[in-house]
């Protein structure tokens, strides 16, 4: 007898008793195959093309931001964010340990680094007391923030939004505006997940988001970058373009430009996703109810649920188990019967990149560490 057959079977049955129930598969029903036709048959393929800008559009229509941009993935979507915040080498940029490693990737692609501050437990994203301790080190001078331990300059701080769940965006937003540092927010998990009613990512000066294979929705490979700043969106697609200097046929650019924009086969795709993307978070909350109302009975498994003020996209539902030890066996059973389960990301700071980085007490995220799995979380038609 298994210790998790009956949360096995529960989770087995939820999503039709198949031989196998992936962590979050994607779901394609509705217009994906017309559109990708549709650009193949027009030749446009490639950068330029009606997807793109319908793609932007319905993603400004969507969240309410004034700009948005489209890219290539979520991880080039930060680069650009930070580059254009004006993120440069040798800075520290505040983030979370508990992530996906594409946000300090993209942060370590200009030369800065990542400076750890723990998480909330509630919210699983950047812990506003946190911060707050941590700003206690940082001074202005000259109107820039410095870090009085290291003597690095500030140049961003990144929160990001774990498995969907909104982190406490507008307090964060507030303590870094009294040292001018810009806020990014990772929303590469947390399309449709609003805070106050405001769609996370559309806080900060930029936020970004991501369309790969496994998020809520996917077009392949794709991101978004949105901001409400009219120079600073303009630049942004200027220099995702290789900063081609606009012209029927000359070749000018007039920065080191990337090559970053978003092609039109995958915007087709993301075109045909979005319009299912309500949809597809009103079924992943039913889900998610219903594991709540199961997990609720059960003392060896708390299921977390989306924090005060905020709706979350439920993207990946998260448990938490009593111990290491639990956790692993629980790992180990779902995975050996059929039910793909993952633990949450090895803390960013203990791989060998970022291990001598700066970083204040991460006692919450090693809590989470040790005792959160994510179980499956496909949208069921
Ligand atoms: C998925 C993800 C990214 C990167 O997105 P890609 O499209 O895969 O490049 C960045 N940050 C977080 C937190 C993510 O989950």
């Amino acid at each position: 007898m298994l210790r998790f057959e009956k949360e096995i079977n529960f989770i087995k049955n939820h999503f039709g008793n198949k031989d196998f129930t992936p962590l979050h598969e994607p779901c394609f029903s509705g217009n994906e195959k017309k559109y990708v036709l549709e650009t193949i048959d027009s030749t446009f393929v490639s950068s330029v093309g009606k997807f793109v800008d319908l793609f932007e559009d319905k993603i400004k229509a969507y969240t309410g931001a004034k700009h948005a941009i489209a890219v290539v993935n979520g991880t080039s979507a930060l680069h650009m964010s930070l580059l254009l915040a004006g993120v440069e080498r040798n800075d520290l940029v505040i983030t979370q340990s508990l992530s996906f490693v594409a946000t300090c990737n993209a942060i370590s692609y200009l030369g800065a680094e990542p400076a750890f501050v723990d998480v909330d437990t509630k919210t699983l994203g950047l812990s506003v007391e946190a911060l707050e301790d941590f700003l206690t080190e940082v001074e202005l001078k000259n109107g820039k923030p410095f870090h009085i331990p290291t003597g690095k300059k500030i140049g961003a701080c990144v929160p990001m939004h774990t498995f969907g769940f909104p982190v406490e965006i507008d307090k964060i937003i507030q303590l870094c505006e009294v040292f001018h540092i810009p806020v990014i927010e990772d929303a590469a998990e947390s399309l449709g997940s609003t805070y106050n009613e405001k769609h996370t990512g559309t806080f900060g000066l930029f936020g970004t988001y991501s369309f790969n294979g496994n998020k809520t929705i996917t077009c392949g490979g794709g991101g978004i970058i949105v901001t409400n700043d009219d120079k600073l969106g303009l630049l942004a697609k200027h220099i995702t373009t290789q900063a081609k200097i606009p012209h029927r046929w000359e070749y000018k650019h007039d920065y080191i430009g990337y090559n970053y924009r978003c092609p039109n086969l995958n915007a087709a795709l993301a075109c045909a996703q979005i319009e299912q993307l309500e949809d597809f978070i009103l079924k992943k909350r039913n889900t998610s109810k219903v594991y709540n109302e199961y997990f609720n009975s059960n003392e060896n498994i708390e299921f977390i649920i989306e924090p005060d003020n905020s709706r979350s996209n439920y993207w990946l539902n998260s448990i938490l188990l009593k111990s290491k030890e639990d956790r692993d066996q629980f790992l180990t059973e779902t995975n050996d019967n059929g039910v793909m389960t993952r633990p949450v990301w090895g803390l960013l700071n203990k791989n060998i990149m970022f291990e001598k980085c700066y970083k204040k007490s991460l006692v919450n995220s090693e809590w989470i560490e040790s005792r959160l799995v994510n179980i499956p979380s496909s949208v069921i038609l």
